[in-house]
């Protein structure tokens, strides 16, 4: 029940600094009363969209994934991703003359998550997911090089489930986006001043910077897609 509705019916007088706190209440009544008879009539309306669906002939709708809602962060990361001039670039995919990536698209959708493919801004391509050509075992994510430190996103709604310095990743970052979903950050020169373990990340939060920590040689983002513990290529899963 609401407060000031209590306080009139009782009589009880009200301190000042409560008063601005009943009087929110009373607003926020205001307000539910009207979304009450708003939503009585979306009710009403929704009922008679059942019986016109259920006639003969209507198309069936089945029950919409989640995977295709809008991504939170639509409009944050670019619709093409090009691949970085100059070296060697292993497991690059197919680029078109632009030397863009072809049928790029920037969200995956894995597993009932909704995720970036890659949650930096103008950065361009630089290693690809698998074997390479001069270093020893499976490339677990694709490399993204900014130039220098840019803003890193988390790529999915999630929670940071690991945030520490090693060896081989630097500075890295782990979030859970669900039972089966992870993906990782890795050579980041800084970490976002609000991020720690168990914070909950929204999908285009910044998590950190890009830099050149732990093994990498030079200013990237290695970002990972891990789907029941085992990485996949982030540009060519969920599509
Ligand atoms: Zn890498």
């Amino acid at each position: 029940m609401c407060d000031a509705t209590k306080a009139k019916r009782h009589n009880i007088s009200l301190f000042p600094d409560e008063y601005g706190h009943l009087l929110k209440n009373s607003f926020l009544c205001s307000v539910m009363r009207l979304c009450y008879v708003f939503f009585g009539l979306c009710a009403a309306i929704g009922l008679m969209g059942c019986a016109t669906a259920s006639s003969p002939g209507a198309s069936v709708v089945s029950s919409a994934p989640v995977m295709t809602s809008t991504p939170i962060s639509k409009g944050i990361f670019a619709a093409t991703l090009s691949l970085c001039d100059g070296d060697h670039i292993d497991n690059a995919p197919t680029i078109n003359a632009r030397k863009n990536i072809v049928q790029y698209d920037p969200y995956a959708y894995v597993s009932g998550v909704t995720l970036v493919r890659a949650p930096v801004r103008r950065a361009c391509f630089s290693s690809g997911f698998g074997n390479r050509h001069d270093r020893t075992g499976l490339h677990k994510g694709i490399d993204l090089s900014t130039g220098h430190p840019h803003a890193v996103y988390a790529a999915g709604d999630g929670v940071i489930e690991e945030m520490r310095t090693t060896i081989r990743y630097g500075n890295m970052i782990l979030i859970r986006h669900n039972n089966d979903v992870k993906t990782r950050y890795a050579h980041l020169s800084s970490f976002g001043s609000k991020m720690h373990l168990g914070h909950d990340v929204r999908q285009g939060d910044i998590i950190g910077k890009t830099g050149k920590t732990g093994n990498a040689n030079a200013v990237i983002l290695h970002y990972e897609i891990i789907v029941g513990g085992t990485p996949q290529d982030p540009m060519t899963i969920g599509r």
